[in-house]
């Protein structure tokens, strides 16, 4: 996906404030934070969104779930934090490569 916003992160040719990489996914901090903590966590591999995962991504989905605590605890949320999937137009998804938000501390944003 030559296109892609998060690809081009994910490759380093686009500039993001990472807090955590390895073979799988890349962690970056959003540049419109809308809490104390808001990272995104992407797959290296362009996934559009929920919709077009399948059961060959199951150990990735698996890394992706059991690193959120740990990313969590690294940044200090020791009473918890919130992660946000947004999916579709409909869903609020800006850009269309999954990533998983992760966000905590001072003005954690409610629903609305
Ligand atoms: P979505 O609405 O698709 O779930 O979320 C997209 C998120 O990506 C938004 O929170 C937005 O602030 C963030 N974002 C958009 N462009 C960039 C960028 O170039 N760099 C970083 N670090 N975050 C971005
Ligand atoms: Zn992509």
């Amino acid at each position: 996906m030559s296109d892609c916003l998060f690809c081009k992160i994910a490759a380093g040719e686009i500039p993001a404030d990472k807090v955590y990489e390895d073979d799988q996914v890349v962690v970056f901090k959003d540049i419109a934070p809308k809490a104390e903590v808001h990272l995104l966590m992407i797959p290296r591999q362009h996934i559009a969104s929920l919709n077009e995962l399948s059961v060959e991504h199951d150990v990735l989905t698996s890394h992706m779930m059991r690193l959120l605590p740990r990313l969590a605890r690294e940044q200090g949320l020791e009473q918890g934090f919130r992660t946000i999937i947004n999916t579709g137009e409909g869903g609020g998804q800006e850009v269309f490569h999954l990533h998983l938000h992760l966000m905590g501390g001072d003005n954690l944003p409610g629903f609305n």
